[in-house]
Order: C-alpha cells, then structure tokens, then sequence
C-alpha cells in the first residue's frame, strides 16, 4: 500500500548535509529565564497546543503584524495573557467558552466550540490529575517520553482529549518547545519523533520519501476525504521516513521538522508548489533556515514531484480530525 523509499532519504539526506541552514527553530518561541517562567510560558504553548490542529482559516494582524495559522493562534494567547495573567489558570481556562475563544482570535478560523471543549478538558484533567501544574508530567514521567514498564509523558499527554492522537502530534510539537523553553527534562531524546502535521505530511509524498499506491495516490491528488484509519497509516509511515531522515542526516528530527514544515507553509503550497521561486522576502522557511526561495525550492533536485508536475498536486489527507 505505502513504504519508506529508503534510496531516496539516502538521496536526500546527502543533500541536506551539504545545505548551509542556519536554524532559528520555532520562532516566537522563547527560552525561560527560570522555572516560574518556563511554567507560565509552558502552561500558555500547552493550550495554544491543545487547539491547534487544522489551523488554515486562521490569520489576520495582531498589533499591525500579519500572522497565520500557529503564528497567529500562539499571538492572540500571548496578547490576551498580556491583559490577563490570570487566563491560564485551570479554574478560568475550565470555564472558557466559545465565544470566549471567538473574541480572543477577533473572529478569525473555526469550531470555536470544539476548540473551547478541548481546553476546558485540557484545565480539567491538569487540574485533576498533575495538582494544576505542567511539570508535574514532567516529574511523574520522570523525564522518560517512553519506557516500557512506567509512566511516560507520551502516556500521561493521553489523558487529555486534545492530546489523544494516536501518532501524538501534539504531544511532539509540545516536547520541541519544551526543549526550546527550557527546564523540561528528556532523558531519553532518541524517542523523539516529529509532529506530523498536514505540511509535513504533504511536502514528505511531494518529495518521494513514502512511495504510495496508485490508488491512494489518485485520492490524495484529487483532496477524496480519506477515513481516520488509513489517514492515520500514511502519517505513521511519513513519520517514519522523516525519522529515518533524521538518522541517516545527523540532523535532530525536530530540525527536519521546522524545515518541512516552513517549507510547506513557503513554497509547496497546498493547491500547487512554487516550486521554481516565490516573490516574497519573508517567507517562514526564510525565517527558520535562513535561505531565500526566490531561486526555488532547495529541494528541487531528488523531489519526485518537481520532475513529475503531476506528483505536485499531491496533498496531505482530507480528513475532519483534531489531531493536526
Ligand atoms: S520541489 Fe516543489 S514539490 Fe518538491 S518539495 Fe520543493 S516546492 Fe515541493
């Protein structure tokens, strides 16, 4: 049905060695000055987390700044937190409610009131189960993301509805911050995985490191909506080969990560790749890796899709999910 294309993640990792990325990983993203502040910063990035999962309807300024997507969930968090320190405690994030969250992003995107429910849940259960407190996942886990015969913090992540994915894209993309933040123990790094999200897995089958059948292909290419099951299969195999991308590459998954990921939010869009340039200075790539697309897509050289234009109408799956 679908495997790992192991020649070209050799391929590719060959390029990637030899790109100079000079890497600002998750930009607006900032490193605590101690453990208050790292609670306070990881208790906010865990709710804007929580919510963020098919994120294409929102964007819009915030203090004159255009934002999309995540940029512009985790900017109207960090404005509201900015008026109200008090919004991500658990007893007012347990009330929030859809209008709530309606005003807090000016009007922006959708399903404020499944958006609001995860929340509610999300200060529920830290409430209930880690005494109100981020950290205490991190204590009772003791560091480990997986271990076979305790707690792990991809286990206790479960607990919240939000963060039930079965591939934990949540939980990834909250480990990648943390590691950013600061103060959060990993002990056991080789267990990080990438969060795969709707650009990573796109930009993953444009370039050919996961060979699909043709009937899956033919689904993806014409957006067919897909059911969780399978959607869930191809994002485990994608997940896979970025993995194995990270080994072969040397280069730390979660750095894989944001160069996938900026690059499917840049250039290889998801109606049709610009794959020979875009005319933009500021592009999210530009701003994680350093290098401008204007001369196209670094990737050019071993992407399937750039020698098959057909491949490039290859998107991620069309699947109603609050997983990513
Ligand atoms: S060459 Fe084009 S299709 Fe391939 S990854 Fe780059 S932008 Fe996407």
């Amino acid at each position: 049905m679908f495997e790992i294309n192991y020649k070209k993640i050799s391929e590719l990792s060959e390029l990637i060695k030899n790109i100079n990325f000079q890497l600002n990983m998750l930009p607006g993203i900032e490193k605590a000055i101690d453990i208050s502040d790292a609670k306070n910063k990881l208790t906010l990035y865990f709710y804007v987390d929580a919510i963020c999962h098919q994120t294409q309807n929102f964007s819009g300024e915030i203090d004159g700044i255009y934002y999309k997507g995540w940029d512009y969930l985790l900017n109207s968090f960090i404005k509201e937190y900015k008026k109200d320190n008090d919004f991500i405690s658990v007893d007012k994030m347990k009330k929030i409610k859809g209008e709530d969250l309606k005003r807090i992003l000016n009007g922006s995107g959708d399903r404020y009131y499944e958006r609001a429910k995860l929340l509610r849940n999300c200060a529920y259960i830290l409430k209930r189960d880690f005494n109100s407190d981020i950290f205490e996942i991190n204590r009772i886990s003791e560091g480990y993301i997986k271990r076979e015969n305790g707690l792990d913090m991809l286990k206790l992540f479960h607990k919240f509805k939000a963060y039930s994915d079965p591939l934990n894209k949540k939980t990834y993309l909250f480990l990648n911050i943390a590691k950013k933040v600061g103060f959060w123990k990993i002990n056991d790094p080789e267990n990080l995985w990438t969060p795969v999200d709707y650009h990573l897995e796109r930009v993953t089958l444009r370039m050919g490191l996961v060979n699909l059948d043709d009937k899956i292909m033919t689904k993806l290419i014409e957006n067919k909506s897909i059911p969780q099951t399978l959607d869930l299969k191809i994002r485990e195999v994608v997940g896979d080969a970025v993995k194995k991308l990270s080994i072969d590459s040397k280069v730390e998954v979660e750095k894989i990560d944001q160069i996938f990921w900026s690059l499917g939010r840049s250039i290889c869009f998801k109606d049709s790749p610009f794959c020979d340039g875009v005319n933009s200075e500021n592009t999210t790539f530009q701003n994680i890796t350093g290098i401008n697309l204007k001369n196209g897509c670094p990737f050019r050289k071993i992407c399937e899709a750039y020698k098959n234009i057909e491949l490039r109408q290859i998107k991620e799956s069309n699947v109603n999910t609050i997983y990513y």
